[in-house]
């Protein structure tokens, strides 16, 4: 049987790097990546037979757990009645029904294939709507790899040390203005100097591609003041935060109302699977009730929407499951700023819910220029001693950790122990 080594350079050969994202390379933490041969519950196993406690999750949405028994039971039922069609299915209404039913601010809903078309669509609709060109992000967050938003992006540029990507016109981002998270006068001061001519502001609710970074309180507030004084749309990514925090993502834990919200991985269960929707009057504006052009032939796909429905009906059938999530992490990242206290190790821990990260520096983190000031030496080094442990987190200083509630206090204390173990405790 091959290693993930042999894997690797078979890999390299034929794919660019020998991945199809860049930050599972591992190449900025000095290793070849394990390949996967499988995952269960909290564990995922590489082509060696190595088991470790998994907190990347699929970057997201195992948020049940790998293979989850009802999750994979209604893919299997759906794959045998064909893999896809192109045309209307009865499990599209079904979830596009129950997610509107369920989240207050979205009263429309289009399903599309990632959360990179998911922000791309949002971002076409708002300015089909204001009939204004410029947007605002803020520097450290990530919406995925459309040109239009990789400015000042997080997630794999920030990992790889890339300022933005090459093949972008300057046309394709002379509209995207750059603002400092946690900061609503720079948003404010975009206002200012871009009077009538800004469409929207789109943030990570929490940002979660710069490692984790909650807002500061009164952030998002400010930015729902702001929007509706400038007549401009307020769109919540919650590609990582949609019905993780909670069923209705940040915007319901933080009680403020985006007019767009995008989801992505999460809605799928595992499968390819990204969404946008929001307010009726603006979603109305996309095709081909209105004039705005989004299509995708896999859209909506039967098999897709069967794991989707699925886990969100699984999330939301259960009441606990949120405060199961909350007292995880309380129990993982509190354990861990503990450990950091006692060593006094000058690191900060930044988590809310089953969100979190360790950043090595001794400033607090609040934004991309803070995160910025981490040692990523320092940062590969915890990484690969805890690999050794069985600990498996995302390779990056920039990235968050994800619990799943599968994850039990024997995994949340081995972790701990590991965490110990490295910073000497
Ligand atoms: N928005 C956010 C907040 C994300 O975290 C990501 C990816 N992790 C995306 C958008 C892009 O999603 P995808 O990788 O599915 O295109």
């Amino acid at each position: 049987m091959m290693n993930s080594r042999e894997w690797m350079e078979r890999a390299v050969t034929r794919i660019p790097g020998g991945v199809n994202s860049p930050v599972r390379a591992w190449n900025n933490v000095g290793m070849t990546p394990k390949f996967i041969d499988r995952a269960d519950g909290p564990y995922i196993y590489d082509v060696e037979g190595n088991k470790y406690i998994d907190y990347i999750c699929s970057w997201g949405p195992m948020i049940l757990g790998h293979n989850n028994s009802e999750v994979r039971e209604a893919v299997i039922d759906a794959c045998g009645k064909g893999l896809s069609y192109g045309a209307p299915t009865p499990g599209e209404v079904d979830i596009a029904e129950f997610i509107c039913s369920h989240i207050p601010h979205v009263e429309m809903i289009r399903m599309v294939n990632s959360g990179t078309e998911a922000v791309m669509s949002a971002i076409r609709i708002a300015r089909g709507f204001t009939g204004r060109s410029k947007i605002v992000k803020f520097a450290g967050n990530y919406h995925g790899h459309s040109d239009a938003l990789l400015v000042d992006a997080g997630s794999g540029l920030m990992t790889q040390g890339i300022p933005g990507s090459a093949g972008v016109p300057e046309g394709c981002t002379k509209d995207t203005l750059s603002a400092v998270y946690n900061d609503a006068n720079s948003v404010a001061a975009l206002f200012e100097a871009n009077k009538g001519e800004i469409a929207c502001v789109i943030v990570e609710p929490v940002g979660a591609n710069m490692g984790v970074v909650p807002p500061k309180d009164g952030f998002l507030q400010t930015l729902r003041k702001l929007c509706d004084e400038n007549g401009a749309l307020l769109i919540f990514d919650e590609v990582i935060t949609g019905f993780r925090l909670a069923f209705g993502g940040a915007a319901e834990y933080f009680g403020v109302c985006p007019d767009l919200v995008t989801y992505g991985k999460i809605i799928g269960g595992g499968m390819p699977v990204g969404a946008y929707g929001g307010r009726k009057d603006v979603m109305k504006l996309v095709a081909p009730l209105g004039p705005v052009y989004q299509a995708g032939t896999l859209s909506g796909n039967p098999v897709a929407m069967a794991a989707g429905y699925a886990q969100l009906t699984l999330l939301k059938s259960n009441p606990s499951f949120y405060r199961q999530l909350t007292e995880k992490g309380e129990k993982l990242y509190g354990g861990m700023e503990e450990i950091l206290k006692k060593n006094s190790v000058k690191a900060t821990i930044n988590y809310i819910g089953s969100l979190g990260s360790v950043f090595f520096t001794e400033k607090k983190v609040e934004n991309y220029e803070d995160a910025k000031t981490s040692d990523t030496a320092a940062f590969a080094d915890y990484f690969r001693f805890m690999l050794e442990q069985g600990i498996h987190l995302a390779p990056s200083q920039f990235e968050a950790m994800f619990l799943s509630v599968a994850h039990t206090d024997a995994e949340i204390q081995q972790t701990l122990d590991s965490f110990s173990g490295y910073f000497g405790g």
